[in-house]
């Protein structure tokens, strides 16, 4: 199997264009109903990061949301990192028939770093929720070990590589969390997942257009204000350790609140 991925924005901002050019059949899986996931199925979960915001954001497709999320051992998200999470998901996203979480251990051989393509492949293995007629499907995946693309100035803790899917770098995470005087880990994790999310949901200017010109045009899809979520510090150990003030999870500006909701979101 051959991925093709071409890398948009650098680093800091992970948002990235992957696209899988071969369709090997893997015809074990099912949806709830038994029914099997096809290839063609698959490739509505394969698409470009921000092409699913607004079937993300409203209830006009997809009512409900399931969340699939695969830990390495040892790497699961704490407890309050969850309940941050749901809080941030039902705050904004539109759905009538709410949310599940599936969060399932794995296995991996050990590694030294992923590449966006390891974790592309990773995800074709693992996935069993894909969009149904009413359900719109998230895969994540919690790894042991950090992205390949990592430079001395910038340590990556999470990316957002398809329309439904983003990967979470805990290692990196919990190594940074146990710098001195540094927030704890469910507040660095906490604050990745959110802004990982928050590009899935189309921010900023990937997928929820702005209602306001706010873009940090430097630093890709992210926003210009700078106790945002979507500023561009929130996704590298670095960054975080100088932006995160008073332990506080950063939250959504207004601006950025008003592209969600200007695409169907609350
Ligand atoms: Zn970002
Ligand atoms: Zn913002």
């Amino acid at each position: 199997m051959t991925f093709k991925t071409i890398v948009y924005s650098i680093l800091i901002c992970s948002s990235f264009i992957a696209c899988s050019t071969d369709s090997e059949s893997t015809p074990s899986f099912t949806d709830g109903n038994n029914d099997i996931i096809t290839e063609e199925i698959k490739e509505r979960n394969r698409k470009n990061v921000g092409s699913s915001a607004n079937d993300l954001l409203s209830n006009s497709t997809y009512k409900s949301t399931v969340f699939e999320i695969f830990y390495v051992k040892d790497y699961k998200p704490t407890d309050e990192t969850i309940e941050n999470f749901k809080k941030f998901v039902t705050e904004r996203l539109n759905k009538s028939k709410g949310w599940e979480l599936r969060l399932e251990e794995i296995t991996v051989p050990a590694k030294t770093s992923y590449t966006v393509d390891d974790i592309i492949a990773m995800e074709n293995n693992l996935r069993t929720q894909y969009n149904t007629d009413d359900k719109i499907a998230v895969f994540g995946i919690y790894l042991d070990a950090e992205y390949a693309n990592n430079t001395e100035n910038g340590s990556v803790l999470g990316i957002a590589y398809q329309n439904t899917s983003f990967a979470i770098f805990e290692n990196t995470v919990k190594s940074f969390s146990n710098k001195p005087l540094a927030p704890s880990r469910t507040v660095l994790s906490s604050t990745v997942l959110n802004h990982e999310f928050g590009h899935l949901l189309g921010l900023v200017n990937v997928g929820s257009n702005m209602q306001t010109d706010h873009q940090d045009t430097a630093h890709g899809k992210h926003c210009n204000v700078e106790d945002c979520l979507m500023f561009w510090t929130a996704e590298t150990g670095e960054g975080l350790l100088n932006s995160i003030t008073g332990g506080q999870i950063p939250t959504l500006d207004p601006q950025c609140i008003a592209d969600l909701q200007a695409n169907g979101g609350k």
